[in-house]
């Protein structure tokens, strides 16, 4: 029901965390998986390593989600190579946290660049190869406090948001091509991104979260399989929580 058999699967940030871990699953799934980095070019050759040694296929593609000619001729390149691009995962994505009157411009227009615009513009460049065998699967990863908000969390949760009107229009633009357009939303997931928590602030955290426990990445990569697989096929537009119940 989940299988993903002869599909190819693009995962933006696939070197570490929520993105490594939904490469691997896809791959264990039977998709052939398009390992994306940006810096982290060992770490994601390792991933590759990974899915080949369970008997799975991949390969390696660069690029800085915030140079648009890039993301825009990478994407294409990887079309080429593969013949198909069937599912995109647009999960790079960086969080930059402070206090709301301590924001600098740089940071918000990072952010806006790394996790808006970068998302966007692989999402187009994904959805313009996926238009003539009209099916396709677009993921955007975004997270729990793009609805809920968060101290200190401002611009990032700002980010989150916008990529949920995003892929609602997008839903809606491309629903006549049967091609899908959704959101899985993390919680709290155990990766480098939330390292820097204290064992206070974990401590905190897990007494709000009704499962009891933060998230593992393996908890996202699930909900990106089913999104990809044929048991979504009348899924689009929507916000799948993958949070412990942090918000309902
Ligand atoms: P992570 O461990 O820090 O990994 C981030 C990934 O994004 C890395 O593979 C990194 O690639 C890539 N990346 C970042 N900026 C990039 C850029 N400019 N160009 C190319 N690649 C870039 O983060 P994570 O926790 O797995 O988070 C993945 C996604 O889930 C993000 O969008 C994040 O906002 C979202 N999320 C995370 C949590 C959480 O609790 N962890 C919760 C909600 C949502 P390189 O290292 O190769 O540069």
């Amino acid at each position: 029901m989940f299988r993903l058999d002869t599909k190819v699967a693009l995962i933006t940030g696939a070197s570490r965390g929520i993105g490594r871990a939904t490469a691997i699953a896809m791959a264990a799934h039977g998709a052939r998986v398009v390992v994306h980095y940006g810096k982290s070019r060992q770490a994601a050759e390792e991933v590759v390593k990974i899915i080949s040694d369970a008997g799975g296929e991949a390969d390696l593609v660069n690029f800085d989600v915030t140079h648009s000619e890039s993301v825009e001729t990478e994407i294409a390149a990887v079309e080429k190579r593969h013949g198909r691009l069937d599912i995109l995962v647009a999960n790079a994505g960086i969080a930059v946290d402070g206090l709301a009157l301590r924001l600098s411009d740089e940071d918000l227009d990072l952010l806006w660049q790394t996790n808006v615009r970068g998302s966007l513009i692989a999402a187009k460049s994904a959805l313009r190869t996926m238009l003539k065998p009209k099916q396709g699967r677009v993921i955007f990863v975004s997270s729990v406090v793009g609805e809920m908000g968060n101290v200190g969390q401002t611009a990032y949760a700002a980010t989150k948001a916008a990529l949920h009107g995003a892929a609602k229009s997008l839903a809606r633009e491309f629903a006549s091509r049967n091609i899908t357009v959704n959101v899985v939303a993390p919680g709290f997931i155990d990766t480098d991104m939330t390292a820097k928590l204290s064992d206070d602030q974990r401590e905190q955290l897990t007494k709000v979260i009704p499962l009891g426990r933060t998230g593992v990445p393996d908890d996202v990569a699930a909900a990106c399989v089913y999104l990809a697989s044929h048991a979504a096929r009348y899924v689009t537009g929507q916000v799948v929580r993958v949070n412990g119940g942090l918000y309902m």
